[in-house]
């Protein structure tokens, strides 16, 4: 089993922490706009930190199938965008449910930050975790998030 992020949308408290490390990560300054995952609020009591690592979380493939560059794929369990050969066409932006996909000169996810995920370490309330994926708790979120 490969471990993935899990959201725990019960201890967030919307700082937006996430979002300020892994910019800060990935792109060298703090822009939510560009990180990999995002804090939805679906209204004003709710908080729900959304990252995608496998297909587990839509679980309809929905971003790998969308790209006409078959620039996306499953590599070692872990959804991942190959930038040589992305086009940045934006299919995937559009088809992923979680808005967790951002374009530039390629398209950008997560990449568990090589392993050791800043938003883990960063977040204040155990709002995220690295662990084993639990589908249940996955098709929970969905739900949740899908209905509001
Ligand atoms: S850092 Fe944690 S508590 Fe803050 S918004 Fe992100 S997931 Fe929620
Ligand atoms: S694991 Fe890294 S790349 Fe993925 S959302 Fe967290 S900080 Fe961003």
């Amino acid at each position: 089993m490969v471990a993935v992020l899990v959201s725990y949308p019960e201890n967030c408290t919307g700082c937006r922490f996430c979002e300020m490390i892994c910019s800060l990560y990935h792109e060298g300054a703090v822009n939510t706009k560009k990180a990999r995952l995002r804090v939805q609020k679906p209204d004003i009591m709710n908080d729900i930190p959304l990252v995608c690592t496998q297909c587990i979380t839509c679980g309809d493939r929905c971003c790998i199938d969308s790209c006409p560059e078959d620039a996306i794929s499953v590599v070692d369990g872990v959804v991942t965008i190959d930038g040589g050969l992305c086009t940045a066409c934006g299919n995937c932006k559009k088809a992923c449910p979680y808005g967790v996909i951002w374009i530039d000169k390629t398209a950008h996810k997560c990449d568990l930050c090589g392993g050791d995920p800043m938003c883990v370490k960063f977040c204040p309330s155990g709002a995220l975790r690295f662990e084993e994926a639990d589908k249940d708790s996955y098709a929970s979120l969905l739900t949740a998030w899908r209905d509001d």
